[in-house]
């Protein structure tokens, strides 16, 4: 019957609705934890430029080795992290990481690349984000020319304050960079009233690019981003064809596993050592 059908309907839907929550709060107590038993790490995903195929910077990229729970994904543990405020600390911690190891592999000589670092909207819009940034590079002593921070649209959501945060940024000698471009709210008439540097055009798109009725997406975001004079990046390229169409694209940086998956940093300091 239809009414029972209903019913059992609901009782699935509430026995996965509990599932999730539980599931959430386990990460979230787990997560507390992670940082003083140190089960947080980083691991680097080089930027190639895509016309010469050398190295152009890199992505610090989080992870989680729980001693409880396994590998737990940053997809599934950040939005947790954003929802609990969690991701205040260990932003500030990700970014301390990123910065010192940047700094540690210039002291090495070591070639000097940019570092790239993920900043979710909370951490973006938390009222003292740009002293926090000032604050590290201080301590760190790297130059703000090698870090670069990705943000996501939603950012526009609040135009006027992230203006004002992205300003303060550009102040400092930071870069900033609009991440899974794409997918989000921009309004091109935003777009280009924003102080940013690089726009990261979404997988999403990267993965049509070998579909030739659906490229022409892509060609139009990479003609905006340089009309505006920005640095355009490709993300998630696994395939020499669309490399090939992005660099002819005239889509000048790429990052994918074609290149290199995010690695370790004692294996990412071997990349750089090729690089010398
Ligand atoms: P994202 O910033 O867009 O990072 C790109 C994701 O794509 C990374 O997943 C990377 O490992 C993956 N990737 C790179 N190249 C390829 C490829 O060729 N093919 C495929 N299939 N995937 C590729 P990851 O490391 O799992 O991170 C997922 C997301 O979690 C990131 O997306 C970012 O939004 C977030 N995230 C990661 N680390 C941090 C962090 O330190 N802070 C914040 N706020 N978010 C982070
Ligand atoms: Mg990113
Ligand atoms: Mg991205
Ligand atoms: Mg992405």
């Amino acid at each position: 019957l239809a009414k029972d059908r209903g019913k059992n309907n609901f009782q699935y839907y509430n026995a996965k609705l509990n599932k999730y929550i539980t599931r959430k709060i386990i990460i979230e107590n787990a997560l507390r934890k992670a940082m003083e038993n140190e089960e947080l790490y980083l691991v680097y995903q080089p930027k190639i430029d895509l016309h010469t195929r050398e190295m152009r910077g890199m992505e610090a990229l989080l992870r989680w080795e729980s001693s409880e729970l396994g590998t737990i994904s940053p997809a599934e543990f950040i939005p947790i992290a954003e929802e609990t405020g969690q991701i205040i600390a260990i932003g500030k911690w990700v970014l301390k990481t990123a910065c010192k190891r940047n700094k540690e592999w210039q002291q090495k000589g070591l070639p000097f690349q940019c570092v790239s670092v993920n900043v979710s909207v909370r951490q973006f819009q938390h009222s003292d984000f740009v002293n926090t940034v000032e604050g590290i590079l201080h301590e760190t002593g790297l130059n703000p020319r090698f870090l670069e921070l990705e943000i996501t649209e939603s950012i526009m959501q609040n135009i006027n304050e992230s203006t004002t945060v992205l300003k303060g940024l550009r102040e400092l000698g930071v870069k900033t960079s609009i991440d899974d471009f794409g997918t989000g709210y921009s309004s091109l008439h935003i777009l280009r009233e924003l102080p940013i540097d690089t726009i990261k055009i979404d997988k999403s798109f990267i993965d049509d690019v070998a579909d030739s009725a659906k490229r022409s997406m892509v060609r139009t975001i990479i003609d905006l981003g340089l009309n505006l004079n920005l640095s355009v990046v490709a993300e998630g390229i696994e395939n020499e064809q669309q490399a090939k169409i992005l660099s002819r694209y005239k889509c000048r940086f790429g990052q994918g596993y074609l290149f290199s998956r995010p690695v370790k940093e004692d294996e990412f300091e071997k990349l750089l050592h090729t690089q010398s």
